[in-house]
């Protein structure tokens, strides 16, 4: 047993709200289709995605951050509402 896992059996990815990497399996895939962004969860739609944690802090704080509109190089506003269903964001 060599004692080290190969980096490619499991791909580590940032999470775009609380900035840590976590194993690609842990994060939900977002993707941008025109204007919105789309949980991805299948992970196979095309395109640049970015990765958050399946949780409203994480969620919450990228919004905040406006981390999707840098992580796909996009510009004005994005529409969150199916990621926001996707994750339970309460109320905001
Ligand atoms: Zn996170």
């Amino acid at each position: 047993m060599s004692g080290r896992t190969s980096p490619r059996a499991c791909p580590e990815r940032t999470c775009v709200g609380c900035r840590r990497r976590s194993a690609q399996n842990d994060l939900l895939r977002v993707a941008l289709d025109g204007n919105t962004c789309v949980p991805d969860l299948r992970g196979t739609l095309p395109g640049r995605g970015a990765y958050v944690h399946p949780v409203s802090a994480c969620l919450e704080s990228a919004l905040r951050r406006r981390a999707f509109l840098r992580a796909f190089r996009a510009t004005g506003a994005l529409d969150t509402t199916a990621l926001e269903q996707q994750v339970g964001v309460p109320g905001t």
